[in-house]
């Protein structure tokens, strides 16, 4: 994984490669995933007070009251995704960035979308500093963005009361969502299929912890409700 064997490991290096090997332990038998996983230094995206935990496998606080997800969570989910490279992905809830540079770590052609811009900018600069081409758009992604589908992936980060319909509708045939549902504190993650033009196969894989996906497909803001 190191490219120049001469050249000593850094300490975030060795961080990494101790993740990459407890995800494994883990069950993360995706190759590509763990690759990607080893190519993007996660303390870039995490606020600098906190880069000497940008290695725990745990979700930290971002700008917003926000958070990078679990690097167990993102493999998770990357690896349900199941997709050849390269293929076309949308993401909701760019938070920091991170989940958008694995995917394109893996070749994949990634839109993500944020409704915070603070979050969007930022993430944004982060991914072009290390060279990662993600298209990232302020918005309400409960509605999706047609105009970059239909896509082979669609990976939800943030916990919705529902499956959004106008979501669905963006995925190929064949097409895979991964995607939180449940109430505010408490999800289930689901893999939704689009099996044809009018069919999608729900399959529900365990129990998750995510922030909520605020917006006109998922909760209100102010009240709380779907
Ligand atoms: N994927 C992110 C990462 O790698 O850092 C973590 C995402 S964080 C758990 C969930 C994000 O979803 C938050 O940044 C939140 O602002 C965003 N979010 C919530 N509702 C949204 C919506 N309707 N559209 C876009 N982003 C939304």
């Amino acid at each position: 994984m190191n490219k120049n064997p001469q050249r000593q490991a850094t300490p975030f290096e060795l961080q990494r490669r101790s993740l990459i090997e407890s995800l494994r332990g883990r069950g993360i038998q995706n190759e590509d995933v763990l690759r990607a996983m080893y190519a993007v230094p996660r303390e870039a995206f995490v606020p600098e007070a906190l880069a000497m935990r940008a290695y725990e496998d745990s979700a930290l606080p971002i700008e917003k009251k926000q958070t990078i997800s679990q690097p167990y969570t993102v493999a998770i989910m990357t690896q349900t995704l199941d997709l050849s490279s390269p293929s076309r992905v949308l993401e909701i809830g760019t938070g920091s960035g991170y989940q958008a540079a694995v995917l394109a770590a893996m070749g994949h052609k990634v839109v993500s979308i944020e409704r915070h811009a603070a979050l969007s900018q930022r993430a944004r600069t982060t991914l072009h500093l290390l060279g990662f081409d993600v298209v990232c758009r302020i918005g309400d992604g409960t509605i999706g963005y047609r105009e970059g589908g239909p896509y082979d992936g669609i990976i939800v980060t943030a916990g919705a009361p529902d499956v959004p319909e106008i979501l669905a509708r963006q995925l190929t045939i064949g097409g895979k969502m991964v995607i939180p549902v449940g109430t505010l504190v408490q999800q289930e993650l689901y893999r939704v299929v689009r099996t044809a033009e009018e069919s999608w196969k729900a399959e529900p894989l365990g129990q998750a912890k995510f922030v909520p996906l605020i917006g006109r497909s998922g909760w209100d803001e102010t009240t709380g409700r779907s």
